[in-house]
């Protein structure tokens, strides 16, 4: 339990789960870049499962880099957030005021073939996370959600009335709406609850000092860091995953969004709970609206790069869709956020993180 008096003595603090992560370690160096956030301690906890272990050291690279970088204190937990005696201790520990969440897998294509570990993690890390919230009466969260939970566009710009949860194609997509729905029903069961579900495009690039970035354990799934390893040497040739959707070149159009931009929204989001009338489930679109083929997203990363990225053609991939790019208006609104980094910036900002760190955060 928290000592006696313990909101008065401990200062308030942000809790981040998956703060190792790329999106997340993004997010808590943006935190603590911004000088009016130095009233929150930033508490991480992660289970390091998609991260790499520096030995010896008991912070993650990551954290560690922006602890350096700003001259920050991040406390740091290596924990599931299935272990619910642990995240009691942390809530009991800090003054908890509202929470990040973005601990979940994330492999499309791994979800397919792994759906009780997707589910268990995603799902019942969740609600496990959610309990223990409630039960310290801690009911703010900032929910790391996805665009997949929109399925097949029905149109084109996908806005945030789109319905959800339809013909979805992966164990993942569905966990993430499964998520909102629970997270729809809490807000219902209690008004204390405030949820801010950030429907993610696609994220790509890195910090712009070079120092943090996407760091795929394995063969990259996404489009970005398969580019830049192909564009280090690391990957022969990308495989363009179809040539024949109804799309300007034949390739498929996303909406990327530089993962600084994606940060900040997070920033904006958090500030939203100091208005005390702003209450219930929101859902908000963090993209910038526009759409890039993968030709068009290779020949900026070339440009950015002055080298050639080899690629060949091949079948569409299951489960992808032709088109997809964001309204981004509901953002704009609520958050006063919009995206300030364009397709250019996105790859010169992952080609000085790739090119420094070939290898990743092993070259730390
Ligand atoms: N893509 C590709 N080759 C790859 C990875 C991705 O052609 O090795 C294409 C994919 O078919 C899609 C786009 O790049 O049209 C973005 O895919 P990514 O996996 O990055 O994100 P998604 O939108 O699927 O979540």
């Amino acid at each position: 339990m928290k000592p006696q008096n313990a909101e008065s003595i401990m200062a308030p603090a942000i809790l981040v789960t998956g703060g190792a992560g790329y999106v997340g370690s993004h997010t808590v160096m943006s935190m603590l870049e911004r000088s009016e956030s130095v009233e929150f301690e930033i508490v991480v906890v992660d289970n390091l499962s998609n991260a790499y272990r520096s030995e010896g050291q008991k912070k993650p690279a990551p954290l560690r880099i922006i602890e350096e970088m700003t001259g920050k204190n991040i406390h740091f937990y290596e924990l599931d957030i299935r272990d619910k005696e642990g995240l009691d201790k942390i809530f009991a520990a800090h003054n908890i005021e509202c929470v990040i969440h973005f601990a979940a897998l994330k492999a499309v294509g791994e979800s397919v073939e792994k759906p009780l570990e997707y589910y268990q993690a995603n799902i019942s890390g969740t609600c496990t996370l959610f309990e223990v919230m409630r039960d310290h009466g801690v009911y703010k969260l900032v929910y790391s959600s996805s665009c997949t939970v929109y399925g097949e566009p029905e149109k084109l710009p996908l806005d945030e009335s789109h319905p959800t949860g339809r013909g979805l194609a992966s164990p993942y997509g569905r966990s993430k709406y499964f998520c909102e729905e629970i997270m729809k029903d809490l807000c219902k069961s209690d008004p204390k609850w405030v949820v801010i579900s950030l429907r993610y495009f696609n994220p790509v690039g890195a910090h712009h000092s070079g120092r943090i970035g996407e760091d795929p354990t394995g063969i990259p799934n996404n489009l970005m860091p398969f580019i830049a390893q192909v564009a280090v040497g690391r990957l022969k040739e990308l495989v363009v995953f179809g040539d024949d959707y109804p799309t300007i070149d034949g390739t498929g159009v996303r909406d990327y969004i530089h993962v600084e931009d994606l940060a900040e929204g997070h920033v904006k989001a958090i500030k939203l709970f100091k208005d005390p009338a702003f209450s219930g489930f929101h859902a908000i679109n963090l993209g910038t609206g526009t759409g890039y083929s993968v030709l068009q997203v290779v020949a900026a990363f070339e440009r950015a790069s002055g080298r050639r990225v080899a690629r060949r053609a091949a079948a569409r991939r299951a489960g992808d869709v032709a088109a997809n790019y964001a309204d981004a208006a509901r953002a704009r609104r609520l958050l006063a956020w919009r995206a300030a980094r364009g397709l250019p910036d996105m790859c010169r900002d992952a080609w000085n993180w790739q090119s420094r760190h070939p290898h990743g955060f092993r070259d730390c």
